[in-house]
């Protein structure tokens, strides 16, 4: 029996205050009770959004998540957001590791886990991303560098509740790309993803792996049905009501 579905939208740096209200209120119409019971839907807007999106969205069944947790508790640490402030404002869960911040903010396999165990420690959901280059890919590293990824917050796996830690693989060649990985390619990754979490004694069989990467109404069921994909972390057409909505019903368990 596979997993519950999660399908989680990452905003990335997008979005205002007048485009939100039009998103979400589009959001609340098109995914219904039923339907979110059968699936786990979360946002995850940019930091100042976050208390206006999950008013916006009270009582709605949909969740919402940060983009990102401070690796150090409150203190000293300007413009930094910690874990247990995002506890504070009731957000659920957060995203670790996106590729993005590991290029452009040098995020390093041990940050996302410093990371993770803040989060965690303080009752969050955490959304670890971990995924290859191009030039990795090309090389023949897949394989070892997310199993370093993965390596590095094998043993909080190991010890969090498995339904609030979630991995998403996404490949970075295909992020924004609009290329996305075959459902083969990504259920390869997802089962090695899978196996390399059981061997380090994780309950792997109950955490949710999702595909991230160019995921679009049109992708999106053909890598849902694979059996290691539990979902999807999609950017661009997150802000898309209309597809965001459909890739939700792609992920709904036939
Ligand atoms: C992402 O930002 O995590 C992502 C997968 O983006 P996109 O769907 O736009 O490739």
């Amino acid at each position: 029996m596979k997993r519950k579905p999660l399908v989680t939208g990452n905003w990335k740096m997008n979005g205002d205050t007048v485009a939100n209200r039009a998103l979400l209120s589009a959001l609340r119409s098109a995914l219904d009770a039923e339907l979110l019971g059968r699936i786990d839907v979360c946002v995850c807007p940019p930091a100042p959004y976050l208390v206006p999106v999950a008013a916006a969205l009270d009582g709605s069944g949909i969740a919402v998540g940060a983009q990102n947790v401070a690796a150090w508790d409150n203190g000293a640490y300007t413009g930094e957001v910690s874990a247990t402030m995002l506890a504070d404002l009731g957000i659920a869960w957060t995203l670790i590791g996106h590729s993005e911040r590991r290029a452009l903010l040098g995020e390093t396999d041990a940050d996302v886990a410093t990371k993770a165990q803040r989060a965690l420690a303080v009752g969050l959901g955490v959304i670890v991303c971990v995924g290859e280059t191009l030039a990795q890919r090309e090389g023949g590293e897949t394989e070892s560098v997310i199993g370093a990824q993965i390596d590095a917050i094998a043993a909080l796996a190991a010890k969090a509740d498995p339904a609030r830690f979630v991995v998403a693989y996404e490949p970075v060649w295909a992020i924004g790309t609009g290329k996305t990985a075959t459902p083969e390619q990504a259920q390869d990754v997802h089962a090695a993803i899978r196996a390399r979490l059981d061997r380090a004694g994780a309950p792997a069989d109950r955490i949710r792996l999702l595909y991230g990467g160019s995921v679009k109404p049109a992708s999106a069921q053909a890598l849902f049905r694979m059996a290691d994909i539990d979902g999807g972390l999609i950017g661009g057409a997150a802000l898309v009501a209309d597809d965001f909505a459909a890739i939700c019903r792609a992920a709904v368990p036939a």
